[in-house]
């Protein structure tokens, strides 16, 4: 276990509060507007990135009730949990589509509790509440790819 983690960290630099803020974004950005996760993301520890497909920017009330979701995810302090499924059973009940053709036959999903399950390798929080808070610092369209990019306080 403890190899497999440093494998992921050397990999990529992950930082698992913003990775985590990441996931309860995405979901949330899907449960408003339902036009799925990000496609394509930068997480860094100081900012990051999320890219949206999408059809328009965010009106300065949706950045708000974003934050306010997000932020109320966090709070909650809901666990954090790795569950291992048969591909053909993650394949029914998860979005595998971003996963590598190689991922095996055993899909590691990530759930915050009952808001958010994903299929994912990286590394995460254990309880929301030690994400800190959520803050978007801009969002901007173009071309059919809403990019939002917040920080965490
Ligand atoms: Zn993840």
């Amino acid at each position: 276990m403890a190899n497999n983690n440093q494998e992921i960290k050397s990999n990529k630099q992950y930082h698992p509060q913003m990775h985590s803020a990441e996931h309860i974004l995405n979901q949330t950005m899907v449960r408003m507007f339902n036009r799925g996760r990000s496609f394509s993301n930068h997480i860094e520890k100081k900012k990051s990135k999320c890219d949206y497909h999408f059809d328009r920017n965010l009106t300065p009330a949706e950045i708000e009730e974003i934050e306010l979701k997000v932020n109320e995810v966090i709070q909650q302090d809901l666990v954090v949990n790795e569950e291992f499924h048969s591909k053909e059973d993650a394949e029914i009940k998860f979005n595998l589509s971003k996963l590598p053709d190689d991922a095996g036959n055993k899909i590691r999903i990530i759930r915050i509790d009952e808001y958010d399950a994903c299929p994912c390798s990286g590394l995460h929080v254990s309880h929301t509440n030690e994400i800190g808070i959520f803050k978007i610092i801009s969002t901007d369209y173009n071309e059919g790819v809403l990019r939002v990019r917040f920080k965490l306080l």
